[in-house]
């Protein structure tokens, strides 16, 4: 599955891992100012948001979301 964003209550829309994610796959809602995962299909399970978060809230799956193979 990739990134979660566990305790959302907890973040403090600080944007750490915004900034640490090489694959932009999270975003922060600036109106609640809390980060999103928007593009869960292009994590590829790096652990970068997970280090860097300092409010320890996002758990990184070590299973990719699988994309379906297209028949040919
Ligand atoms: S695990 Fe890596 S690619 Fe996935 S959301 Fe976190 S920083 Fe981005
Ligand atoms: S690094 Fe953690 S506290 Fe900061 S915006 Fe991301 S999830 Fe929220």
């Amino acid at each position: 599955m990739g990134i979660r964003l566990i305790q959302e209550e907890l973040c403090t829309g600080c944007g750490v891992c915004v900034i640490s994610c090489p694959m932009d796959v999270i975003k922060l809602d600036e109106e609640r100012r809390k980060a999103i995962v928007q593009y869960i299909r292009d994590c590829q399970c790096c652990y970068m948001c997970e280090r860097d978060c300092p409010e320890d809230i996002i758990y990184v799956t070590p299973d990719r979301e699988r994309r379906i193979p297209l028949a040919w």
